[in-house]
């Protein structure tokens, strides 16, 4: 993250990061596209975080892939998921916003230990890097531009990444707009990565007087543990949960973001069901 006072940029490079949920989910081209994509948006987001916040990203579309969905925080832990991580488009051409159709775009700022905060906007061209700018820009009225990519080949994630620029209070419109148009004018922002560029050099070759402010390392970290599944299972009721302890089947349940499998057998079951009872008397 680097600033001139009035002007923010953070740069991202996640190239690792994104091959990792390419393997996790199993992902084809198209899907690694997706998930890829929305995981940097929401790194992007997460650099101005501090302490415990954390932002979600999710766009819903009625689109093949569907839904994708990522979480970041304030250390740099992003976990992501997709719905169909190998859909497919009619044709050669994989296109993203033709993957997410018509649909909507929501951020969730989860700032304090009070209700998250949520904005919700349609989706303009469902490439993600537009949509996010958009949302941005009339949610939060941060004058911003926003530029995401990877450069991908057959065996998967050469490169990935993010660059946002955002106009803070008092920002000078004779600096913002030649350095739109410098980003504008760029390679996709991966293949400056892909040549062996660097977050903190993409920042000061954009603009004189830069100063970075702060680097963090970017990863995929999902937080999730068995006593939270066992936890959730508790809350599906005791009459639910009385029907798996007598079903033949052990209960597997899977977390979505990094598809750990946690198996409950019936006795392991069975012992949920006083947690079950709390929950309903909650109710
Ligand atoms: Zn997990």
């Amino acid at each position: 993250m680097g600033s001139n006072q009035t002007i923010r940029l953070i740069a991202a490079q996640t190239g690792g990061m994104v091959e990792t949920l390419r393997k996790t989910h199993d992902c084809g081209p198209l899907g690694t596209m997706a998930v890829g994509r929305v995981a940097s948006a929401a790194v992007l987001l997460s650099a101005t975080l501090k302490g415990r916040q954390q932002v979600g990203f999710q766009i819903n579309g009625d689109g093949p892939l569907r839904e994708a969905y990522a979480i970041a925080d304030a250390d740099g832990r992003v976990r992501a998921t997709i719905s169909v991580p190998r859909a497919e488009l009619a044709g050669d051409d994989i296109v993203l916003g033709a993957g997410f159709g018509q649909g909507r775009l929501s951020v969730t700022r989860q700032l304090t230990d009070e209700a998250p905060y949520r904005g919700i906007v349609q989706l303009i061209t469902g490439e993600v890097a537009e949509d996010l700018a958009h949302y941005l820009h009339t949610s939060e009225q941060i004058p911003s531009a926003v530029s995401l990519g990877e450069t991908l080949d057959a065996s998967g994630v050469l490169a990935a990444g993010g660059l946002l620029v955002q106009a803070l209070p008092g920002a000078d419109n004779a600096v913002l707009g030649p350095l739109i148009e410098r980003i504008e004018s760029l390679p996709p922002v991966s293949e400056y990565f892909a040549r062996g560029g660097t977050p903190s050099d993409l920042v000061t070759s954009l603009m004189d007087d830069v100063e970075i402010l702060e680097t963090r390392p970017v990863n995929f970290v999902c937080p999730c543990t068995r006593e939270q599944f066992a936890r959730r299972l508790c809350t599906i009721g005791e009459e639910e949960l009385r029907k798996l302890t007598e079903s033949l089947e052990d209960t597997v349940v899977e977390c979505h973001f990094c598809r750990t499998e946690y198996t409950f057998d019936k006795e392991q079951v069975g012992a949920l069901l006083y947690g079950a009872r709390m929950y309903d008397k909650a109710d």
